[in-house]
């Protein structure tokens, strides 16, 4: 038996048994935009912007949580699907605080960049927005509550990739909010600072907070690296201006998938610190150190060790190397070790 098959904006497409017709338009080359979907979680049907029309639907239907089914006849791009998605970007325009120009967001919001696609200029409906003060007190993330849409993109990463578990939705109606447990600070919760929820969060709701004001979309270059901090390899891009790295946002690497750990995603302030050793040093007999050349450093090193092999043997010595090292350099390093000093005494800090 063939593949299934469906037609969406008058092309007949097949589908895998299972797909979403959201995920069937990507697979076709079918833009449908967005706001809550998060690729590899269960859809949540949140934001109510992929919505199409399916024939023989009473209503338009929300193609992220729509299985596709066989004969179906979809279809992404007419007026009565533009008017409800414009609609749905104006609500949620309306639902909170967004003046673009103090958003560390601008350039870069899916929100915005849905409004300016829709041509939206003002927001048309006045309410009562909810009040929750931004949550600015740990050094990592800023929550700003005025700007959250409640897609729970947040939600599914933390729970469903990262698998921590530390946050949810909270209260009811315009009360609504993503909360941990108790709904206390990131700080006091089980949250472990992955930064997974900002990386996913399409709006100006979750940020960096050591990123803050030192570099919009536009005058940053992204370079893509991968992180030195263990053996995983995740990748990673580096946000830069002006030769200085401002924050850095996972990459789709092969191990990593667009995810980083605490680590690789807000530890770099290490690169510009002056606390760098950027020489070798060696212990005087005074006990103090000295800066020297890498020859002689090594030099020293080598010494000690014949010293020490002569009097003792090899298995006097031992090596012990890092995962922060690249698969080739530790593979010189047990070489070194094997066959230049003549021991086994090798090991790794990653080997569990
Ligand atoms: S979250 Fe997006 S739409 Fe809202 S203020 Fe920030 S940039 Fe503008
Ligand atoms: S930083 Fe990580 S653990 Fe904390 S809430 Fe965000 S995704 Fe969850
Ligand atoms: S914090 Fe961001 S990702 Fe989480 S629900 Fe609000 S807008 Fe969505």
């Amino acid at each position: 038996m063939g593949m299934p098959t469906l037609t969406i904006d008058g092309k007949l497409v097949e589908f895998t048994p299972g797909q979403t017709i959201l995920e069937v338009a990507k697979a076709n080359g079918i833009n449908i935009p967005t706001l809550c979907h998060l690729k590899d979680t269960t859809p949540t049907g949140a934001c109510r912007i992929c919505l199409v029309e399916v024939k023989g639907a009473r209503t338009l239907v929300a193609s992220c949580a729509m299985p596709a089914g066989n004969g179906m006849e979809v279809k992404t791009d007419t007026e009565t699907v533009h008017v409800s998605r414009r609609l749905n970007v104006e609500l949620l325009l309306a639902s909170g605080n967004h003046n673009c120009l103090t958003c560390e967001k601008n350039g870069s919001c899916k929100l915005q960049s849905l409004a300016y696609a829709y041509g939206i200029t003002d927001i048309r409906f006045k309410g009562q927005t909810q009040q929750y003060p931004a949550e600015t007190e740990n050094p990592l993330i800023i929550r700003d509550f005025s700007r959250c849409i409640l897609c729970g993109r947040c939600v599914q990463a933390c729970n469903e990739i990262q698998v921590n578990r530390a946050i949810g939705y909270g209260y009811r109606g315009a009360k609504s909010k993503i909360v941990t447990t108790g709904d206390r600070p990131y700080q006091d919760s089980d949250c472990v600072f992955c930064g997974q929820c900002v990386e996913v969060c399409p709006v100006g709701a979750l940020t960096e907070k050591k990123a803050v004001g030192l570099g919009r979309p536009w005058e940053t270059a992204k370079v893509r690296t991968t992180c030195p901090y263990c053996g995983v390899g995740c990748q990673m891009d580096l946000h830069v201006k002006d030769g200085k790295v401002v924050k850095v946002t996972a990459a789709d690497g092969q191990s990593n998938k667009e995810r980083l750990c605490v680590k690789g995603r807000f530890g770099y302030d290490f690169i510009d610190s002056p606390e760098r050793l950027t020489t070798p040093l060696i212990k005087g007999e005074d006990g103090r150190f000295q800066e020297a050349s890498w020859d002689e450093a090594l030099t020293l090193v080598a010494k000690k060790f014949k010293a020490i092999k002569k009097e003792h043997g090899a298995d006097a010595l031992a090596g012990l190397t890092s995962a922060r090292a690249t698969n080739e350099e530790n593979y010189l390093f047990q070489k070194l070790f094997r066959a230049g000093v003549g021991t086994n005494n090798v090991d790794h800090c990653a080997r569990l």
